[in-house]
Parts: C-alpha cells; structure tokens; sequence
C-alpha cells in the first residue's frame, strides 16, 4: 500500500492578519525581509470570507467607495495575491465574512471558530513565530483576530509577536487589553532597510480599491507610512515595530 503522503507544509512564520492588506501595510518590510533571508513566511487574511448579495447597506457605501461592485471581496483577494507575491510571502485567505458583511448576533461563534482554525494552522504549520495585529484603533475584525491568534499561540506555545496596526498606529496608541490575563511585553523597534521598504510600498500600491480610504486627510497612504517609520527609526533610516507578549 502507498505510503500517505504529507500534505503539511511547514512554515517558519505565520502571520495572521485581520483584512486583506492589514499585513503588508502593518509590517510588510518585516515580512519581505524575513522572505528575502530565506524565511517561509505564510499570511492568513482570516476576514476574507465571500459575502452573498444582497449586501448590507453599510457594505454598499463601502463599495461604492473602493470602486467595486459585483464581487468585491474576490477582487481584494487579487490585489493581495500580488501584493504577497511582491513580499515573496504566501497568502492565504480565511473564509470568515469582514464585519461590514456580518450579522452582529454572530460574533461568540465567529471568535470561536477563528481560534480554532489558527490552531489547526499551527499545528500543520509548526512556524517558529506567530504574528498578528495589536488591535490598534479597536476595530471589531482586528479585536477578534487578535484574541483568537494569542489563545492559540499560548496553548501551542509558539512564540508570539503584535504588530504595530497601520496607519491606525499614526493617529491612535488606543489598544484593547490581551486576553486571559496576558501583558504587553517590550517594544521591538527595527530598522527595516530600504530595500524591504521598497518592496513594502509596492505591495501596499496593489490594494488600489482600497488607497482612497487608506490616504486619509489628503494624505496619501505611503506618505504616512513614511513618514510614522522615519520618526521610529529616530533618524536612522525606516523602522517597524511589534510587541512582545508575556
Ligand atoms: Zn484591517
């Protein structure tokens, strides 16, 4: 009889990201300089689920603003495609409708069901580190990812890192309490280098439905990104950062 042969992939990160575009814009040069060092870097966008018409009007005014209609979040889909290609990340989209789509009577079942398919990915995954957003800015979808990813990395015991949520991190230090008593633990600054910045801001071009919403106050989103980086690198090029959990 054959031998069954192993599906699981193994990956060096996993990074979870709430919406399609929260990773690369958050720490997308971490992410291309970890892939460029050789690191297998797999991004779960877990509020990438595809929503049925007729849409809430909320999603509608949503819809009309990034310019896309008939199949919206398919098309956010292929803008992240090629923003990862770029990262030379592999994305990976969840099934889990953004809140814009969801009924609010659902959240109890959507926070269960979002830990337990992270802790499905860890265990076929067995990355080294796990990655997610802080939930600054205290967006619902960034809330309920950020919870389930750190319940399932705690009870794997991978090692966990937050990352700084932009461009909420340029106007807001607001963040919502860790789950299950956990704390912040120090603040990790790092210099990405220009070369991972680059390719960061290309990435962060792809999601073009989404640039009139992200260039807030007339300011265009790589300019804030920028311009937040350079005030944490304190002068000395670009800089990223994340938090440490304990
Ligand atoms: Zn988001």
């Amino acid at each position: 009889m054959p031998q069954k042969k192993e599906v699981t992939q193994m990956a060096d990160v996993l990074a979870v990201s709430p919406h399609l575009d929260d990773a690369a814009l958050s720490c997308g040069a971490t992410l291309a300089r970890w892939a460029a060092e050789g690191r297998d870097v797999l991004v779960y966008s877990a509020f990438a689920g595809l929503p049925e018409p007729p849409f809430p009007p909320a999603a509608q005014r949503f819809h009309e603003l990034w310019q896309l209609h008939d199949d919206p979040v398919r098309a956010r889909r292929a803008e992240d495609e090629e923003a990862m290609r770029d990262l030379g990340v592999t994305e990976s989209h969840g099934p889990f409708l953004d809140e814009i789509y969801r009924d609010a009577a659902d959240e109890a079942d959507v926070a269960r069901e979002l830990e337990l398919v992270i802790g499905r990915l860890i265990e076929a995954h067995r990355p080294e580190t796990v990655l997610t957003c802080s939930a600054l800015g205290l967006h619902k979808d960034h809330v309920l990812a950020r919870d389930a990813t750190v319940r399932a990395a705690v009870s794997s015991g991978t090692p966990l890192l937050l990352w700084e949520d932009l461009p909420y991190g340029v106007w807001t230090r607001e963040r919502p309490p860790l789950p299950d008593g956990r704390s912040w633990g120090p603040t990790v600054v790092t210099e990405v280098g220009a070369d991972a910045w680059k390719t960061k801001i290309t990435a962060v071009a792809r999601y073009a439905s989404q640039y009139a919403m992200l260039s807030y106050r007339e300011t265009p989103i790589e300019d804030q990104l920028e311009r937040h980086a350079r005030t944490l690198a304190r002068g000395s090029g670009v800089a990223e950062q994340v938090w440490t959990v304990v």
